[in-house]
């Protein structure tokens, strides 16, 4: 499996080449974050986190997956277990 991980401040945007189908859609959509002429081709700071992750959706392959960076998840996660 050939997953890169490009790291943005509030949110980290994984990519798997291996099941990415060209559909296009990433780039078309976010042209500022998604940018194949560009590199790195992603740019997680380009963009609110919150769009990104709902483009991100979109991904008809999977190929593109994202973690949000937002310290509110854990700690309640965290906070549970207290
Ligand atoms: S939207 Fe997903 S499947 Fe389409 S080109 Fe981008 S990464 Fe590949």
């Amino acid at each position: 499996m050939k997953e890169k991980v490009y790291y943005g401040k509030e949110i980290e945007v994984m990519f798997n080449s291996d099941v990415c189908i060209h559909s296009g859609i990433c780039v078309k959509g976010l042209p500022g974050v998604f940018d194949l002429s560009k590199r790195p081709w992603v740019s997680p700071d380009a963009d609110t986190a919150e769009a990104i992750a709902q483009h991100i959706d979109t991904c008809p392959s999977g190929a593109l997956t994202y973690r949000l960076l937002d310290d509110n998840f854990s700690t309640k996660k965290e906070d549970e277990h207290a």
